[in-house]
């Protein structure tokens, strides 16, 4: 198993008080967290979100993303269900770390958008790797998701790892005049679905 179980908190919040798991991928030394509420193991879908680290949507109140927007709305519907799980994911800048998305922000301040400045630094558009989210599921009894995000590939992504998402529920907050650009790049490119679509996408497996 590549992540290892570590130690579990509180952590009250201003939204409930969740219990914080923290857990280690032991090859490369990242630390991840999954924040959970009520009982998730009982064998229903659980509401939940696959958030990978953004320090500076989450942290730094950055609008060039809606990163920090989208963390809240999910812990805010998580505890207004009294039950689900975020996966806090520490894969920065879908997976280039906080130095290379500096370096391609300074490209989109040249005019770039998120995907060509990604691909001038020799990275692909999404680096992202959702494989440790299984152990970290399986550790906490969670059989399937309510999955909260646009990005049908995120869905396809975890269901290709054999997570079952039972439905998508989609996550529309957070757009300003500073993420415009970038949020109908992720729409036009990245496959997000930006509409007011609500569907069912059922674990063909
Ligand atoms: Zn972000």
């Amino acid at each position: 198993m590549p992540v290892v179980f570590v130690a579990a908190s509180k952590l009250p919040t201003p939204f409930a008080t969740f219990k914080m798991n923290g857990f280690l991928e032991e090859e490369n030394g990242r630390e991840h967290v999954v924040l959970s509420l009520g009982d998730v193991s009982d064998g229903e879908p659980v509401l939940g979100r696959v958030h990978s680290e953004c320090l500076t949507g989450d942290a730094l109140f950055s609008q060039r993303c809606d990163c920090g927007s989208q963390l809240e709305a999910a812990l805010r519907a998580i505890a207004a269900e009294g039950r689900g799980v975020l996966l806090y994911l520490r894969q920065e800048g879908r997976g280039i770390g906080l130095m290379n998305k500096i370096r391609a922000y300074e490209l989109q301040d040249g005019g770039a958008d998120t995907v060509e400045a990604n691909e001038r630094l020799g990275f692909a558009a999404d680096q992202r790797d959702y494989a440790i989210c299984l152990p970290m599921l399986e550790h906490l009894g969670v059989k399937s998701l309510r999955l909260m995000t646009n990005n049908p590939r995120k869905v396809k992504a975890l269901t290709d790892m054999g997570i079952k998402v039972a439905e998508r529920v989609p996550l529309h907050t957070g757009q300003n005049p500073h993420n415009k650009l970038y949020l109908a790049t992720k729409a036009g490119k990245l496959g997000h679905m930006m509409g007011n679509e609500h569907q069912s996408e059922v674990d063909p497996a």
